[in-house]
């Protein structure tokens, strides 16, 4: 299918691209991700695993970072907090916060960076006034087009209505397929013009889940198109709910609004 879907796109005068992420990503092309020996790999397996023997590395696990120390507009440190209390580290050079799209954010303005208005509203003092922080969040609305097939040729399978050998027997033909398939993350994506959006493929549905209330595929079989926007007008903000570390922070989104020129 997956060849298919590349054949079609490139008989309707499609450009190719084998790197998305390359000079140019207009096209259509495979996906890239992180796989390693034909399975997906996260950056902890594929980057920090290896290296957790190092002499100068100590990886804390069910640790959370609280509040970055900050000493006369330098950050000297972080305070982390665990079951049994917090402790306060020192930096010998440099804070790095890396703590994903949502969560970076917060712990900035918990310790104190963001607009004044936002962190005076939960009671926390200002050390470095940028109103930037947890401001101008894109999103990207996805519409997908699902597919029913009568064939059992997709890796995908519809958890609610098939039966539960068809479900084993698509997810081993998933492993036995060899590391291409097997990740099935290398499925096909094209970025194409019009005015821009991502058609991303996948060889099999995951809209037939349990969660899904509207979508039923009673032989489990299919595939999808996702439409995506790539340029949305609308913009978002991640506000602080709290002064407390362990409050999820309001994500809040506009509403979204797809330029069309
Ligand atoms: C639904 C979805 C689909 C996506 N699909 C794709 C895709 O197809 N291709 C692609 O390239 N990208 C995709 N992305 C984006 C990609 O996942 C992110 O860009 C990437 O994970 C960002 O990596 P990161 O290391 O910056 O942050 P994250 O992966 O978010 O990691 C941050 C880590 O920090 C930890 N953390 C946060 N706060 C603290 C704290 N205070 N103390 C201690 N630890 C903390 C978190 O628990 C987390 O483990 C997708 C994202 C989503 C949500």
């Amino acid at each position: 299918m997956t060849p298919a879907f590349l054949a079609a796109m490139g008989g309707l005068g499609f450009k190719r691209n084998d790197d998305f992420n390359g000079a140019n990503s207009e096209g259509y092309g495979p996906r890239q991700g992180t796989i390693a020996n034909g399975r997906r790999v996260s950056t902890a397996t594929a980057y920090l695993r290896p290296a957790s023997q190092r002499s100068n590395l100590a990886i804390l696990t069910n640790t959370s970072a609280s509040e970055i120390l900050i000493d006369n507009r330098r950050a000297i440190g972080v305070e982390v907090v665990n079951a049994s209390g917090k402790r306060r580290l020192a930096a010998r050079r440099e804070v790095i916060v890396a703590g994903g799209a949502i969560l970076s954010p917060q712990l900035l303005m918990l310790s104190g960076i963001g607009g004044h208005e936002e962190l005076r509203s939960v009671g926390i003092e200002v050390k470095h006034h940028l109103p930037g922080v947890g401001a101008n969040y894109h999103d990207h609305l996805a519409v997908a087009v699902l597919m029913e097939m009568r064939n059992t040729e997709s890796y995908g399978i519809s958890w609610r209505a098939a039966p539960r050998d068809i479900l084993i027997c698509s997810s081993m033909q998933c492993f036995a397929a060899g590391p291409w398939p097997a990740t099935c993350s290398r499925q096909p994506a094209s970025y194409v013009r019009s005015p821009a959006l991502e058609a991303g493929y996948s060889s099999g549905v995951s809209g037939g889940s349990p969660q899904s209330k509207h979508i039923p595929f009673p032989l489990g079989h299919g595939f999808a198109i996702s439409i995506v926007g790539l340029y949305p007008k609308s913009r978002g903000r991640v506000r602080l709910a709290s002064s407390d570390p362990r409050l999820h922070p309001w994500w809040i989104r506009s509403c979204s609004v797809i330029r069309t020129t």
